[in-house]
């Protein structure tokens, strides 16, 4: 099914096929002509597979009518991370340039003086962090009492960083009847609890879950000892044709530390974690994107729900303790339908077992094993030039008369030839 079918504006639709998409994505597709009718909805589909546009699109020509009034923002858009919310952002502007659509973010890391004065002229979308949001509101900077159109977006993320609590708060404290738009890749137990609380009869659309991935991912596991991660990683990246890839980390330390290793190897890399500068995180995703760096070094809070579309490789440096991770790493390859490979680097010892065994349960199915891999002979602990040369008995210029005699008749029957 075309775009065209979906409901969508015509200037919307501008926009569309400005950014080159020609076939919604199957969550797009259910999910678009569901929330142009004011509908809630809920959805779940895995990273990768579009849902940041089954909701912006129809948002666009849902706020093109009306008009936002001082401090009270028509629609609300609550993201797990700065990256994610600026993700949303650049969504807005992309697919809302043939509108005038006024657009505020609250997250943290930036200034907030600028976001202030745009929310006190009135936005038609606030985007923004759970935390930074409430922030706001309970200093009476902000009121919930215009909201239309709420979104809860990588629901599942918030459950992880804990951000459920604050969740609920904004939640309750938006009392018009408004629509909700719930997205999230897994369904736990406390994200369930939480759409039954706040949806009125939604829409539910669930896209199949591991089959997307399975498709378009080639993944591989490789046993190393655990002495030999780094090795096993540099020989990978270097036997594979990465045109650029994701390193996933469990602990932001490894992330560091590993970031570290492949920059003394010479490997064109950067690291993208939660002790960064918000500046800094911004500018090495920059980097990322626009290929100039080719590998990214990262944990999973910093990457989660990331949109760098076309990554080739993805490496799990570590087996990923919570299995629902290692879906959203490998989950940055393979998308929109292009190839990727994962790699899943792991030590035979008990733990890594563990979370493999729990891995394959939730994937329901076994993550390839690579054959043995080659890696590089340990280097001689002194450096081949510095090795004492033992003295060969009769060689150099002691050499005896009787071995110095065929290489001169050698010679000689060179001259002659
Ligand atoms: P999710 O939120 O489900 O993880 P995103 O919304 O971030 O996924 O989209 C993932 C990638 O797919 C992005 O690079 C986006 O530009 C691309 N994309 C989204 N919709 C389409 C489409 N209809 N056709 C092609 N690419 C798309
Ligand atoms: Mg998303």
């Amino acid at each position: 099914m075309g775009f065209d079918r979906l409901g969508l504006s015509e200037p919307t639709m501008v926009a569309v096929r400005e950014a080159g998409y020609t076939e919604p994505t199957p969550i797009q597709a259910q999910a678009i002509p569901q929330v142009l009718m004011g509908r809630d909805v809920l959805g779940i589909a895995q990273t990768g597979t579009g849902k940041t546009a089954s909701f912006t699109l129809p948002m666009i020509d849902i706020l093109a009518e009306g008009r936002a009034r001082a401090r009270m923002p028509r629609s609300l858009i609550l993201e797990p991370t700065r990256e994610l919310a600026a993700q949303v952002a650049e969504n807005f502007e992309k697919y809302g340039k043939e509108h005038k659509l006024t657009m505020a973010l609250l997250i943290g890391g930036v200034n907030f003086a600028d976001q202030e004065k745009l929310l006190d002229r009135g936005v038609d979308v606030l985007i923004a962090t759970p935390g930074r949001l409430l922030d706001h509101f309970e200093r009476g900077k902000l009121l919930l009492t215009g909201i239309d159109i709420l979104v809860i977006d990588e629901a599942d993320r918030m459950l992880d960083m804990g951000f459920i609590p604050d969740v609920e708060k904004i939640c309750e404290r938006i009392t018009k009847k408004h629509q909700t738009l719930f997205f999230s890749a897994t369904m736990p137990p406390p994200i369930e609890r939480l759409t039954k609380q706040f949806l009125d009869d939604p829409k539910f659309i669930e896209v199949a879950r591991t089959s997307m991935a399975a498709a378009t991912i080639e993944q591989q596991l490789v046993i190393v000892g655990p002495r030999d991660k780094r090795k096993a990683l540099r020989k990978l990246i270097k036997d594979e044709p990465v045109k650029n890839g994701i390193i996933f980390c469990n602990r932001k330390v490894d992330v560091k530390e590993v970031y570290n290793s492949l920059a003394r190897h010479g490997f064109n890399v950067g690291q993208l974690h939660g002790d960064m500068e918000q500046s800094e995180r911004l500018e090495v995703l920059r980097q990322f994107k626009a290929n100039e760096v080719q590998l990214l070094c990262a944990s999973d809070v910093a990457a989660r729900g990331l949109d760098i579309a076309d990554v080739s490789h993805v490496f799990n440096f570590d087996v990923p303790s919570h299995a629902e991770d290692y879906v959203h790493r490998i989950g940055r390859t393979g998308r929109a339908g292009r190839k990727g490979k994962a790699f899943t680097i792991a030590t035979s010892g008990k733990t890594d077992t563990k979370f493999i065994d729990a891995i394959e349960k939730l994937i329901e199915s076994k993550i390839p094993r690579a054959g043995k891999i080659d890696l590089e002979p340990p280097k001689p602990k002194v450096a081949a030039d510095d090795m004492p040369k033992k003295p060969f008995v009769g060689m150099g210029p002691h050499m005896p008369a009787f071995l110095e005699r065929p290489v001169k008749i050698a010679r000689s029957r060179q001259d002659e030839a």
